[in-house]
């Protein structure tokens, strides 16, 4: 035998790869564009219209016929029709009996309706089988190509041979299906595109609001204080000098945030002595945004290193630097190095540079490129250790660049301290209860409880 037929075997055109075809109910925008992607992946495609008339909208390849004709073609049917459209399918529920049927429909608002609309299809016709899937993905994005950020796509379904069906249709479009259990999981699916970054809601409220207090706190302090007593006007502060303080201070205490519900959750675990009862619902909300409040605090970490960079550049700094030069020339007396303050100036510049670098390295393993990547033991390592070590290093760097403002009077302008010392309130308490947590007499009950180990077990035998 030729050694090459093998190879001419594969190389030939396979015909049980025939796709089958399938019936769109639905000629509208979403319908079109579906149609459209499939007869490019080779699915044959018939329409059930209202209208049987051809229009140059529809793909050319595709038929369309009556919604009784077109369903007798295919085995499954996807519908591209709005809900409250759906009581035209009640007497067409003989030809439909078996079939399966894919609900692709959104709603305008959240829980619209009681019941899914899948689940209310699969009502309306109880002897089909109804399967929900590519709701998430939008027409445009289907008739233009552009899937990159929406490349995967939910499937549910009571029926797991229909749902393979529909899921195969999926990969051959090139998306890639997501399995989400049954057609309760229709609801979570129809939410999904009415939500607008969930996660971030509560991370960008907390952040706007301590940004505003702060930035009327430094206002009041370094601007209104002194017109008011030294009768300067350091208005321009607005723009840069404010800025860059706020920065930090809301860096410093985002991260500390990441951090702080690690330690109420480990305090709670540790009262209850056990890990088998929920913990508080604010509590589980506030761990799943720690990300992004991490990335919130990294964005202010960025800025304040650019606000820092162009100091060299601004009017204010120059004349103040000139204005020194000049007294000491006037004077003719040059000020000797002072060995502290360069020590105390380079040490915060260090610290800071150090803790940027692991900020922007939790930063980069939290993107799901990267994350996927890694393996659990890897992302803890770099998301707990690395990040206390970042949490300590940008602590330890506003301590040493505010510390000397601790003891003098002059710092507390109306009485009110500094923002660097707010800023220190919640990353020194988060480190102090960590460092606590850490003793062997702590961690030892708390790795247990972790690992299932209960104080006062409910069901012991
Ligand atoms: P559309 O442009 O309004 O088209 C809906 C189609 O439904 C019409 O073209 C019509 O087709 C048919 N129809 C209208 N009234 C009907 C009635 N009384 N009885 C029977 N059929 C009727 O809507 P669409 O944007 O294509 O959306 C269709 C479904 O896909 C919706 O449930 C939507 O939530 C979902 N969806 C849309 C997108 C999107 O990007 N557009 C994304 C995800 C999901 P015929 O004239 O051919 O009968």
């Amino acid at each position: 035998m030729n050694k090459n037929s093998s190879n001419i075997m594969a190389l030939a055109p396979n015909t049980s790869n025939k796709r089958e075809t399938v019936c769109i109910f639905g000629t509208g925008d979403f319908g079109r564009a579906l149609g459209h992607k499939m007869i490019q992946s080779g699915y044959p495609v018939v329409y059930g219209s209202r209208s049987t008339q051809i229009s140059n909208l529809i793909p050319k390849d595709a038929e369309v016929l009556s919604h009784a004709e077109a369903a007798q073609k295919a085995a499954i049917i996807i519908i591209a029709i709005q809900r409250q459209h759906y009581n035209f399918l009640i007497p067409l529920a003989e030809i439909l009996h078996g079939k399966v049927l894919v609900d692709i429909s959104n709603n305008l608002k959240l829980n619209q309706y009681p019941e899914s609309n899948a689940e209310y299809l699969a009502q309306l016709l109880p002897g089909s089988r109804v399967v929900k899937a590519f709701n998430t993905v939008s027409a445009w994005a289907l008739q233009s190509g552009t899937l990159d950020a929406s490349r995967q796509v939910f499937v549910c379904g009571d029926d797991v041979e229909a749902k393979q069906m529909v899921m195969n249709i999926v990969r051959a479009l090139g998306l890639t299906p997501l399995d989400k259990g049954s057609l309760l999981a229709a609801q979570e699916i129809e939410n999904y595109p009415l939500q607008l970054f969930p996660m971030w809601k509560f991370p960008i409220f907390l952040s706007l609001g301590l940004t505003a207090f702060f930035f009327f706190y430094c206002l009041a302090l370094d601007v209104i204080y002194t017109y008011i007593y030294e009768k300067k006007n350091f208005s321009f502060f607005i723009a840069i000098t404010i800025p860059n303080r706020v920065c930090p201070v809301m860096a410093l205490i985002l991260l500390a945030l990441v951090y702080l519900p690690g330690i109420f959750a480990a305090i709670i675990q540790l009262y209850r002595g056990t890990k088998y009862r929920r913990f508080p619902d604010w509590l589980d909300k506030w761990m799943l945004c720690r990300k992004q409040l991490g990335l919130i605090a990294l964005a202010f970490a960025s800025l304040h290193v650019v606000f820092t960079l162009v100091t060299p550049m601004r009017a204010f700094v120059n004349w103040r630097t000139s204005k020194g030069i000049i007294s000491q020339a006037l004077n003719n007396k040059t000020e000797p190095l002072n060995n502290t303050n360069a020590w105390i100036s380079d040490s915060y510049l260090a610290l800071g540079i150090l803790g940027f670098f692991l900020f922007v390295l939790l930063g980069i393993t939290s993107l799901p490129s990267v994350s996927n990547n890694v393996n659990w033991r890897e992302f803890r390592f770099v998301q707990s250790k690395l990040g206390y070590l970042a949490l300590i290093l940008c602590t330890a760097h506003t301590l040493v660049y505010g510390g000397k403002w601790f003891l003098s009077p002059s710092a507390y302008k109306w009485y009110l301290p500094n923002i660097y010392m707010l800023s220190l309130v919640v990353p020194c308490a988060v480190l102090v209860v960590k460092f606590v947590l850490i003793f062997p007499c702590v961690d030892k009950p708390l790795t247990q409880i972790r690992q299932g180990w209960e104080r006062n077990p409910k069901h012991s035998e």
